[in-house]
Order: structure tokens, then sequence, then C-alpha cells
């Protein structure tokens, strides 16, 4: 039995996703860093970027991101950051992106939400 986090979310009830496809998963972040943070994680179980070994689901993960981006409205103005390993930052051991930005209207670099540390 997996008892990853992120495998469960990803594989879990769809009203905890805001996207999904065969390959991706997307949902909101816990404790968001910016006005919009989502997350976006493979169906399988990857531990990080190290760990990726597959091209096609390399692939579809970044394609999965920007697609969740055109979908929440942040097409041209959203930032993406993937911490690998604990050492930079990595909590959860499921390989996710941080999908970060803020509705139109306002200016995401100079919101502060551009920190380094999420
Ligand atoms: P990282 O530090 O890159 O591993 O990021 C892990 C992220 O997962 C953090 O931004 C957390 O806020 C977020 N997180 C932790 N638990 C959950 C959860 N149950 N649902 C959504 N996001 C979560
Ligand atoms: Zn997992």
């Amino acid at each position: 039995m997996n008892d990853c986090l992120f495998c469960g979310i990803a594989n879990g009830s769809v009203e905890h996703l805001l996207w999904q496809n065969e390959h991706a998963a997307a949902f909101k972040d816990i404790h968001p860093k910016a006005p919009i943070h989502i997350l976006i994680v493979p169906k399988r179980h990857v531990e990080n970027l190290d760990a990726l070994d597959d091209p096609n689901l390399a692939g579809q993960l970044l394609l999965a991101v920007r697609e969740v981006a055109h979908t929440v409205g942040l097409k041209g103005r959203y930032r993406v950051a993937l911490n690998n390993g604990r050492p930079a930052g990595q909590i959860i051991d499921h390989l996710h992106f941080h999908l970060l930005g803020q509705s139109a209207g306002h200016d995401f670099a100079t919101t502060g939400a551009e920190s380094d540390s999420l």
C-alpha cells in the first residue's frame, strides 16, 4: 500500500482536483505562497526530478503545467518552481511543480510572491 500523500490526492476524489488527465493532476497548495498557487503532479509515483526517467512523462508534465496555467487564466503571467531534494526545500517526496501567479490587473512581480522560499 502506497502511503504517499500526493499519490493519494492525484488518484483520489475528483472534487479535490482542479484539473487532471491520464498523466497528471493539479490541486491547490494547502499553504499558498501567492494569490494563485497550484501544484501539478504525475499520477504515478516519482520521487523528484532526479528520479524521473520517462521522457514522455517529462513532456506530459510540462504540457500539463502550461495547460493548467492557461485554464486558470494565467497565460503569459505565471512562475513555475520545482524543489528537488531536501537541501533545495523539497518536503513532499512526490515530484511536483509549483505554479504561481496572480489574476489579471495585478503585477505579480511586485507583490513579493516571487519569493525564493516555497
Ligand atoms: P515542497 O516544499 O516543494 O516539497 O512543496 C510541498 C508543498 O506541498 C508545500 O507548498 C505545501 O504547502 C504543500 N502541501 C502539503 N500538504 C498538502 C496537501 N495536503 N494538499 C495540498 N498541498 C499540500
Ligand atoms: Zn507519490
